[in-house]
């Protein structure tokens, strides 16, 4: 049932012209489950003549149609969801039910960026001379190149594609080779709803070799990335040299801060969910937990109890409720996280193995008492480990959360006002989401701020990153 995945250039499903593939594994089992067709210049040069085409088809198409295209895509990813699902938990690891709910998001998505699409009104502004009209038009800003990663395979690249699509510009994603069949199938879904041929593009490769191709092209007008802040700056800075617009959800280490006056049930109910999800291969995954002294032990025992209950294997099997690690670097990488963190004095409070000698999985981990000086506290885990400290002042965890060169999310539990106030005011992070989870939906904004990226991949501001502004000026005759 799972499926193998070609390119889709200019309209058409293929074989990449060298016949290049790469072997697709499923992380349950370590196994070989299909092939992805990998490109070469020869496909890219195609796909860039077709995103050209496209694009000059598309940005004339009223946005009232493109809209109206767009919901039928959101209708396919609703009505094949459960297939869908499948297919993302064979090749991603994560289990099946948060690949439906990823899948369901998708068509969110979509139906709130086609709505916005119709709503990219201009402006009219008043002249200082009798007779001067000044207006400025919103247009979209040309062909896109876009690259996703593994961890959210269609979430990462419907933001990308809808915010494309209902700005009237045509994109070439570059999708992740590790778990290319539902990221293809939300590709499909824009094509079966009848995008002319051209505007959406989907080709994987040699990540490096498709971004150095395609970024520079003259064609491109404008760069998103998702992924790691080191591979973020490096396409930044390419896009930087041949001055085209970016938009970059880059990585994070959120802090998750609990005060004594928090509910604290509800606390690690939510914090441990979050944590997990995904076995942790989430950009805003809480990672440092700043946990307030007089509650630090039993938070600990709590969130410890809370962790031992996860049920790891197969994400087909409904039963479990966190799968395999994506790919066998990250099982190499957690690995070399909870060993640093132990040498260096941590306490193991559960887990620190990997399990069976078959897939990529890793046990849900907490880790506590760990010193700044590890390297959990410093560079992104992107794993199933919790690393907790205990802190004593508000103005000493604030410090802390603010220490690291990444701001992309915050959480924080307390039922003082005062002091949730002061959070939101004060953390460095694109998102504070505080005695709750709230957030990534669709209409509110999605992006870091610091090392952790650039841009809005939610809310209207999203948009507007695939928009220039045209300023005329006409005096009557
Ligand atoms: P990586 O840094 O090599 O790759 C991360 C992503 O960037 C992948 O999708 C990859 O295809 C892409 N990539 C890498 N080099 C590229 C290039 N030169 N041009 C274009 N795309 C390129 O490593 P990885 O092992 O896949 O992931 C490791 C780290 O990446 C994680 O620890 C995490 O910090 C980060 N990451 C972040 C996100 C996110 O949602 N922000 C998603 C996936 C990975």
């Amino acid at each position: 049932m799972y499926p193998n995945t070609d390119l889709f250039i200019d309209g058409a499903w293929g074989a990449s012209q060298s016949g290049r593939t790469l072997a697709v594994l499923n992380p349950a089992t370590g196994e070989e489950v299909g092939k992805v067709a990998h490109a070469d210049t020869k496909d890219l040069d195609r796909a860039l003549k077709a995103a050209q085409k496209g694009f000059q088809v598309w940005s004339k198409v009223p946005a009232f149609e493109r809209y109206k295209i767009m919901r039928k895509a959101a209708d396919y990813m609703r009505a094949n969801a459960d297939r869908i699902a499948q297919i993302m938990t064979i090749e991603q690891g994560k289990p099946v039910a948060e690949s439906k709910m990823e899948t369901l998001a998708a068509g969110d998505l979509i139906d709130w960026f086609a709505e916005e699409g119709r709503r990219t009104y201009g402006v009219t502004i008043p002249a200082r001379v009798d007779g001067v009209q000044q207006l400025v038009f919103k247009e979209p800003v040309g062909p896109v190149a876009a690259f996703t990663p593994w961890n959210f395979p269609i979430n990462q690249a419907v933001r990308k594609i809808s915010c494309a699509v209902a700005t009237g510009c045509s994109i070439i994603l570059k999708g992740p080779e590790e778990t290319p069949a539902s990221c293809a199938e939300l590709v499909k879904a824009f094509a079966e709803a009848g995008v002319p041929e051209g505007v959406v593009n989907l080709v994987y490769g040699v990540p490096s070799e498709v971004s150095e191709y395609l970024i520079p092209h003259p064609i491109i007008r404008k760069v998103t990335f998702t992924g790691s802040t080191a591979v973020g700056k490096l396409l930044a800075g390419l896009a930087g040299k041949h001055m085209k617009r970016i938009t970059m959800e880059l990585g994070g280490h959120a802090p998750a801060i609990v005060f004594d006056d928090a509910d604290i049930d509800t606390a690690v109910k939510i914090l441990a969910a979050n944590k997990f999800r995904n076995a942790g291969q989430v950009c805003v995954a809480p990672t440092r937990f700043l946990i307030q002294e007089k509650v630090y032990d039993q938070f600990v025992e709590k969130f410890t109890n809370t962790t031992k209950a996860i049920k790891v294997g197969d994400g087909l099997d409904k039963g479990n409720t966190m799968g395999a690690l994506a790919h066998a670097r990250r099982v190499d990488a957690v690995e070399g996280f909870v060993n640093d963190a132990i040498d260096k004095g941590s306490k193991l409070q559960t887990g620190g193995k990997r399990i069976g000698n078959k897939g990529f999985f890793y046990e849900p981990t907490v880790l506590t008492d760990v010193p700044l000086e590890a390297r959990i506290m410093n560079e992104e885990p992107f794993g199933p480990i919790a690393a907790m400290r205990p802190f004593a002042t508000f103005d000493e965890v604030v410090s802390e959360a603010n220490r690291l060169d990444y701001g992309l999310a915050a959480y924080a539990y307390t039922s003082s006002a005062k002091t949730a106030e002061a959070l939101g005011a004060k953390i460095e992070s694109g998102m504070v989401s505080i005695n709750h989870h709230g957030i990534a939906l669709p209409e509110v904004p999605f992006g870091g701020v610091k090392d952790s990226g650039m841009g809005s991949e939610g809310g209207y501001n999203a948009l507007e990153a695939y928009l220039n502004f045209k300023f005329v000026t006409q005096a009557s005759l």
